[in-house]
């Protein structure tokens, strides 16, 4: 048999394996098959690549290029997937579980890409807040504002997910602007390779954004400096060996983890068998059990269940598990694979042995399990295996010990309170979910759970169409939790990006403020409109181009006309006594519905022009009410502009409606989007 060598990419080159390299063995049969690292790894060269090559490429670029590169990147891995799929079966993992980290990880880079387009600038600043008045004036104000990190992001990853987890990280990297160093952990490292294979090869990213390590790490570690950030996945053990690194925390390099999870499932008090949530709930737990073969961070080690349901519950999960069917991944009547390697089930029998000081097993033997496909005893394969905790209270390893594979335990709860003080022995988890009805129970649990989770999962009859199940960190929202399970955070959507970004205090004039952060901010200087700014194209707008209408009166019969048009005759409008009796009013007020329609009135350029569409408006306040025979006038200001395409781009107008003292009676921002 040959022995695949899977290489390293660093400083441009791809370098074989050499001294040092590790075996890498199948899932399936146990057979060395591959080979990867290379002690001569130059791990200096590849830090200066990515600090002088891909960090000033990628920082050259602006969040909408670097969101247009996800979505590329995206696309060709899903043009390509076919073969990551083939050889990932090597890894144990089946058809759907690559549909979890191949297709989970593309569907990571897609949205990202979206929300780099819609939530982040066209521009290179992220401006994180809103202004804050630092002066009586407006003179002096404050702004935070966020800018990528001019290091390398060195992303440690588990075994587990040799996709998705390395783009699920690369994903916000790029999007900040700081190239990465990919190393994966060995026994799926070939599956990386691959991907990242087809991504340097798809030309879309600059030379010097990524770079991959497969084996060791050398001393890479040694040389990172406070603009580095280590993401890492995968033990307690490793992060907590990596994180006490002198040299990491001498320099503060930032060093976000995901490590080990005792992840619980907790059945509502009020989801009794024949209910719709009971099922629900041996649903979800068997799949959690079994995707993966148990192997993801996120899978149900702990089953909360009411005491008089622990039987039932037992019963139906112990029929569900007896469905799935332990094979050879790559037959299509195979439910669950094998673990990643032999290491792993003896690591998996180790931690079983231990819950077993706790807890009986109840379903599932390792000694005698059918295998369709494959030889048992060659492969990494077990079986799923149930425990039943009588005494949870006073147990130990049921909510300490991580078997990371198919092994989860049944504990019962007297009441509510005793489910959540359960759910949070686990010492910070990654999720906890709870199959309720009841919003109460859900209230209770996310006020006496949530600080030791980093999410909780509802589920019920209402969203279980729809839901994404237990086990699934989605790109929107944080993965990550307090405690056992690392202490950091990932995702998030662009709370992800940041942790690849310095965010920074900036104070000064509003002028200074902005041309730092290329948004207007009220009081900064105004660009005497040319032509009517409705008149002008996108890309000749520029920040704080503004115009001032007349004014026009408001006249009592503008707000008698109003109200019976509109049919909003709300007193304040039409009947004086009643609304000289509000504090809020001098007497009868003109609507402020009719305020912003003058206002469009005295702004708008009537004729056919690059306005395309009015798309919204933020932000509105009224202060000041207006009364018959007042006068109202605008300004009209070109606050900040947000590229979508080659055809149009989107404008927001910061519009101020005064009075005839020039108090100002309202304010907002109004949205369009203007032909390019
Ligand atoms: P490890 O902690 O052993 O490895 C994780 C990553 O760290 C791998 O890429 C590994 O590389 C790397 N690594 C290990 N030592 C060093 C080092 N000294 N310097 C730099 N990098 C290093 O976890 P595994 O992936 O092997 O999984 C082992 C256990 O971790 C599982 O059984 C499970 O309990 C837990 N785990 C928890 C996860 C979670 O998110 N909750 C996810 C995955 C695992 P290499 O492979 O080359 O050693």
């Amino acid at each position: 048999m040959t022995i695949e060598q899977i290489s390293s990419f660093a400083a441009g080159q791809w370098i074989a394996p050499g001294s040092g390299a590790r075996t890498i063995h199948s899932a399936i049969t146990g057979a060395p098959f591959a080979s990867a690292g290379n002690d001569a790894l130059d791990v200096q060269a590849m830090l200066d690549h990515a600090r002088n090559v891909g960090g000033p490429a990628l920082r050259a670029l602006g969040f909408h290029d670097r969101a247009r590169m996800l979505k590329a990147l995206a696309a060709h891995l899903g043009a390509h997937k076919q073969a990551l799929y083939d050889l990932s079966f090597n890894t144990g993992a089946t058809q759907s579980d690559h549909l979890i980290d191949i297709d989970g990880g593309i569907g990571t880079l897609f949205v990202f890409a979206s929300k780099g387009r819609r939530e982040m600038p066209d521009g290179q600043v992220y401006v994180d807040g809103d202004v804050e008045q630092l002066s009586r004036n407006g003179t002096f104000l404050g702004q935070h504002i966020c800018t990528p990190l001019h290091g390398v992001a060195v992303h440690i990853n588990a075994f587990n997910f040799p996709v998705w987890g390395m783009l699920e990280k690369l994903a916000p990297t790029i999007l900040a602007g700081v190239p990465a160093i990919v190393k994966p952990a060995t026994n799926s490292c070939y599956v990386t390779e691959l991907a990242v294979k087809l991504m340097l090869d798809s030309g879309i990213l600059p030379d010097g954004a990524l770079q991959l390590v497969t084996g060791g790490l050398g001393d890479m570690l040694d040389r990172l400096t406070c603009q580095d950030v280590v993401s890492f996945t995968g033990s307690a053990d490793t992060a907590l060996k990596l994180r006490q690194n002198p040299h990491i925390l001498e320099n503060s390099v930032r060093f976000v983890a995901e490590q080990d999870s005792l992840n619980a499932s907790i059945l509502g008090p009020d989801a009794a068998p024949g209910t719709p949530e009971f099922d629900l709930f041996v649903k979800e737990v068997q799949r959690e059990m079994t995707a993966k073969a148990g192997q993801k961070c996120t899978a149900i080690r702990r089953i909360i269940a009411p005491e008089n349901t622990v039987p039932a519950v037992i019963e139906a999960l112990s029929a569900r598990l007896a469905k799935t069917t332990i094979g050879d991944p790559r037959l299509e009547s195979t439910r669950m694979g094998a673990l990643v390697s032999l290491d792993q089930k003896q690591d998996v029998l180790a931690k079983a042995a231990l819950i077993a000081e706790d807890a009986e097993r109840v379903y599932g033997d390792p000694e005698n399990f059918a295998v369709e496909g494959a030889d048992a005893e060659a492969g990494a394969f077990l079986p799923p295996m149930l425990f039943h905790c009588a005494d949870p209270d006073n147990a130990r390893h049921v909510h300490n010990t991580e078997a990371f594979g198919p092994v989860s335990t049944v504990m019962g709860y007297r009441d509510l309170d005793h489910a959540i003080a359960l759910a949070n022995r686990g010492e910070g988890s990654l999720v906890a979910s709870v199959i309720t009805h009841d919003p109460t129970v859900a209230r209770e649990v996310a006020l006496g759970a949530g600080a030791f989770h980093g999410r909780l999962y509802f589920n019920n009859r209402d969203s279980m169409k729809e839901s994404t199940g237990h086990g699934s960190p989605l790109p929107h929202m944080v993965h990550g939790g307090p405690g056992r399970a690392g202490g950091g955070e990932e995702m998030g959507g662009v709370r992800g990006v940041m942790h690849y970004m310095q965010r920074t205090a900036i104070q000064g004039s509003p002028d200074i403020l902005s041309a730092i952060a290329d948004v207007w901010v009220p009081e900064a200087q105004e660009i005497k409109a040319e032509a009517h700014p409705f008149t002008r194209r996108f890309h000749d707008l520029s920040i704080g181009e503004t115009i001032h209408t007349d004014p026009r009166t408001v006249s009592l019969e503008d707000i008698e006309h109003f109200a019976e048009f509109t049919g909003d005759t709300f007193y304040a409008h039409t009947d004086e006594d009643a609304a000289k009796r509000n504090p809020f009013f001098p007497g009868r007020v003109a609507h402020g519905y009719l305020l912003l329609s003058f206002a469009a009135g005295l702004f708008v350029e009537p004729n056919e022009g690059p306005v395309l569409a009015n798309t919204g408006l933020d932000n509105l306040r009224f202060m000041k009410p207006v009364s018959a025979g007042d006068a109202i006038k605008v300004r009209l200001t070109v606050k900040k502009k947000t590229r979508r395409n080659d055809e149009y781009g989107e404008v927001r107008w910061h519009v101020t409606l005064t009075d005839q003292d020039d108090e100002k009676v309202a304010e907002y921002e109004l949205l369009t989007m203007n032909a390019y």
